[in-house]
């Protein structure tokens, strides 16, 4: 959430952050000594609370011990999973080393006052108090928030509220049914391809996340070409209209960063809803995280890192669990380039529509990769033997229709306009309650070709 300050507040706040940024220096630097006296790393959380509360009143600013040991738990489990992950055989992973200027700082319940839109910080013995203002109301009930997170993102200031949220209780016989399952393929341009159980599937678009991927990098490489002549040398202090500069991109960089993150969760509030009225209790998320390890080159390394698979995953688990819904991750390998009809291996295809060289099935890509995610099973390996079955009713959805440039043309300029679509009977009725007024419906054959 959003804070109002005022100028005093801001830096005060601000102050809170950079005193946080000073313990986890502090922790580090504790640590490098002990490394060069070849000590054990003081690592434990009680072990550096210890540390902490041998530092003495005043030593951190404002900052009070609890926002301070946040912080020191934070360092403690950074430290804990990359240990973990380093004996599970994945080198890559690394210990807690980077300083940064600005950490976040959590206070638990108890701790904090809310009081409506206001909320009261804890600051240090002799600190006055300090209260900010919230953009909008927590739509939680006080005694279900846990707790409070301060921290900058952009430049601004953001109150991260995490509450107790209880699972959606469901009328008897109306709940998700564990024993009908969908499955998820997560995509560029369809962030969520689900195929669901009985022929239904759905289809969230993602084009307008993608467009406004474009225009921002379009947007910055323009702004970045313009000032290229200004920028100071290493060493040189910028100028005030670098400064300037350097504000306006942080500006630009967090809206399109809350765009896009907005979208994403609409697509994922469509799936969670078209998933209940399905009475669907299992959906099962093709994870391709492996396919980040790969190095694909310079464009489209940039369109993976966008696609921001892990975040995708996410916020699905968080609304579906929410709802009563189990979220299964499988091993996704092959799902795209196997035929459902014959499961022989086909040519991955270029567009949306997978046609097969064996057996002469066309259907839609996405949908034919949910529907063979839907039969793997978690733990299993990457095969395909159980029955196929294909979403016959599919329902279309467009995520960020808010977006800038979301309602002009979708298509990319610089290709050409295909004509050739492979729908057959589109058939649009009234938008259901809600207000989902771009929505529609279209029944297609054997999971042929979507309408766009
Ligand atoms: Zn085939």
């Amino acid at each position: 959430m959003a804070v109002r300050v005022t100028s005093g507040q801001r830096r005060r706040c601000f102050g809170l952050l950079r005193s946080a940024g000073d313990v986890w220096a502090c922790v580090l630097e504790v640590n490098g000594w002990r490394r060069r006296r070849q000590d054990a790393p003081l690592t434990g959380y009680q072990a550096l609370c210890r540390e902490l509360s041998g530092s003495g009143p005043g030593t951190f600013g404002e900052l009070d011990s609890v926002g301070a040991r946040s912080v020191l738990r934070r360092f403690s489990d950074a430290w804990f999973a990359a240990a973990k992950a380093r004996k599970d055989g994945d080198l890559s992973a690394r210990f807690p080393r980077r300083r940064r200027a600005l950490m976040p700082v959590r206070w638990h319940h108890g701790t904090f006052t809310l009081d409506g839109r206001r909320v009261r910080i804890p600051t240090a013995q002799g600190a006055s108090p300090l209260w900010l203002r919230l953009a909008r109301e927590v739509p939680y009930p006080v005694e279900q928030v846990r707790s409070v997170t301060l921290l900058c993102e952009g430049g601004r200031l953001f109150l991260d509220i995490t509450a107790e949220v209880p699972v959606a209780v469901y009328p008897p016989g109306e709940g998700p049914d564990p024993g009908r399952v969908a499955g998820v393929d997560l995509g560029i341009i369809h962030p969520y391809a689900v195929a669901g159980p009985d022929g239904e599937g759905m289809l969230v678009s993602g084009r307008a996340i993608r467009a406004e991927h474009r225009m921002h990098l379009a947007d910055t490489k323009a702004r970045r070409r313009a000032v290229a002549r200004r920028a100071p040398k290493p060493g040189q202090r910028g100028s005030r209209r670098w400064r300037k500069y350097r504000r306006r991109a942080r500006l630009v960089e967090g809206r399109h960063r809350r765009r896009v993150r907005q979208a994403q969760h609409e697509a994922a509030r469509q799936v969670v809803s078209w998933a209940v009225e399905q009475r669907v209790g299992v959906l099962r998320v093709g994870d391709p995280r492996g396919v980040l390890d790969i190095d694909a080159g310079r464009r489209h390394n940039l369109r993976l890192r966008q696609w921001q698979i892990g975040r995708l995953m996410q916020v699905l688990t968080d609304k579906a669990v929410q709802a009563g819904i189990t979220v299964d991750p499988v091993n996704e390998r092959g799902t795209s380039s196997t035929c459902p009809a014959c499961l022989r291996r086909v040519p991955k295809p270029r567009g949306r529509t997978l046609s097969c060289p064996h057996c002469q099935f066309i259907g839609h890509r996405d949908l034919v990769a949910a529907a063979i995610i839907a039969t793997r099973i978690p733990g299993g390996g990457p095969t395909t033997s159980a029955a196929v079955v294909l979403p016959e009713v599919v329902t279309h959805r467009r995520a960020g229709r808010h977006l800038p440039g979301a309602g002009q043309s979708r298509r990319d300029p610089r290709r050409p306009h295909r004509v050739a679509r492979g729908s057959v009977g589109l058939r649009r009725p009234a938008p259901p309650p809600g207000g989902e007024s771009l929505a529609s419906t279209a029944r297609i054959h054997n999971g042929a070709s979507e309408a766009r």
